[in-house]
């Protein structure tokens, strides 16, 4: 690549020391320090680290009740240097624009990290799901792709879900989008539901792409999976699989949370009785056999492997110094900070980076596309044996970019997916 410097590793730029928690700042910072090493050009810093097209739309909705509300939603494309937006949409009320700029940037450079041929965008509704009845969920979700729809579509920007929004989501979306067109159109949204041109294996891609990075970080690390100890914060969808495929290896999980709390268990928690559990009660506290423990507790508890899997800011400079895990994958999009990273690089503590370790869901979700363009459909073994070479490859790339820069997994992760961004934007040149 020629954008990659092969001189020694740059020093790394100053954070500031006061720790700031602006999801999109922070994203800017990562960018920074990557485009420090690679010396990238001013100018084309600049082009990197803003995004390219941002739309705020108002979601007139009907409520239950007969009333109308408002919800305020958001589109961002950051990047589409290699290929159309790709990303996920949120329905959550702490959704803010920086929070989906921070995501729709994180998207390019995770696209970027596994090489599949997609730029970055992400979605969001400030609103409330769990207080939403799903009739009321469908009308907002119907009026918000319609209020998008100008700027989405299966070779400009392929919505996918996130947190609290799923295959039901996007069966509305989909077929909001298609109707509006007049013909059905499969690859305007990925993680759709099978009958209606979803891949086998999408579901559970987040998980099972968190599971092989981590099986990679074992082997570099000369650790075994089988009975290591695994704490996971979040219990959604890339949280509760992630608990099921790490037990399926043997790995004992001994603790679980989602937002109303966590449980434990020194000798193991069983992913699927505990999912069977929240099904029923709406949580997984109180579940029988367990103890209880706090989130915060859970991040800082004794174990080998801890994985977030929930929101942002969760591993902050309040309590990097506290981790004990041998082993941090994110699952979740940006739950570490920059100055977060620092203390735990100098503990030694192996951190996959989000950017890599929770790529699997996009990786799959561009073998959906693939799919659904080509009306050929691919099994669950074939899906999961092309994820984990995609997988494979990238946490080797990533790693040995980070070694030969003596920097850790995230900045090699930033320096890897930058310059291949860099490297397309440079080579088509400068519009007019
Ligand atoms: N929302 C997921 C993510 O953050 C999936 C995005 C997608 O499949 O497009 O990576």
């Amino acid at each position: 690549m020629a954008t990659v410097a092969k001189a020694a590793p740059q020093p790394i730029p100053r954070i500031a020391p006061r720790e700031d928690l602006n999801p999109y700042r922070i994203a800017q910072i990562q960018f920074d320090i990557a485009a420090e090493y690679l010396k990238l050009d001013p100018g084309l810093r600049q082009i990197l680290r803003t995004p390219k097209r941002i739309l705020e739309v108002s979601v007139p909705t009907k409520m239950d009740n007969g009333q109308i509300k408002v919800f305020t939603g958001f589109r961002v494309q950051h990047n589409i240097a290699r290929g159309p937006a790709k990303g996920g949409i949120r329905y959550h009320p702490a959704v803010t624009l920086d929070e989906v700029k921070a995501l729709a940037t994180w998207m390019t450079w995770k696209t970027a990290t596994v090489n599949i041929p997609f730029g970055g965008g992400k979605g969001g509704v400030i609103c409330d799901p769990k207080r939403m009845s799903k009739p009321e969920l469908e009308r907002m979700t119907r009026r918000f792709a319609s209020e998008i729809f100008p700027i989405i579509g299966p070779d400009q920007d392929i919505p996918a879900p996130d947190v609290y929004t799923d295959s039901q989501t996007m069966a509305w979306i989909m077929d909001t989008y298609s109707m509006t067109k007049g013909r059905t159109s499969l690859g305007v949204v990925t993680g759709k539901p099978i009958s209606i041109g979803g891949s086998e294996g999408r579901h559970e891609a987040t998980a099972r792409g968190c599971l092989v990075a981590v099986e990679e970080a074992c082997k570099v690390k000369k650790m075994s999976l089988r009975g290591a100890t695994v704490a996971i914060q979040g219990f959604g969808n890339a949280g509760s699989i992630a608990a099921r495929l790490f037990a399926e290896k043997k790995a004992r999980v001994v603790a679980i949370s989602d937002s109303r709390g966590g449980v434990f268990n020194s000798r193991g928690i069983d992913p699927m009785k505990a999912a069977r559990y929240k099904e029923r009660s709406g949580t997984v506290v109180g579940m029988p056999g367990t103890s209880r423990i706090s989130n915060d507790d859970l991040l800082t508890m004794k174990c080998d492997i801890l994985i977030p899997a929930a929101l942002e800011n969760v591993i902050t400079l309040n309590n990097a110094d506290q981790i004990k895990a041998k082993i941090v994958a994110e699952a979740a999009n940006g739950p570490t900070t920059p100055h977060a990273d620092e203390v735990l690089a100098r503990k030694g503590v192996t951190m996959i980076p989000d950017i890599l370790a929770n790529a699997g869901g996009v990786t799959v979700s561009y073998f959906e596309w693939v799919q659904d363009l080509q009306s050929f459909f691919w099994s669950e073994g074939e899906v999961n044996a092309k994820l984990e070479l995609v997988m494979r490859r990238a946490f080797h790339e990533v790693h040995e970019t980070a070694r030969k820069h003596r920097t850790h997994m995230r900045t090699g992760a930033y320096v890897l997916a930058v310059g291949r961004v860099a490297d397309a934007t440079l080579v088509r040149g400068l519009f007019p």
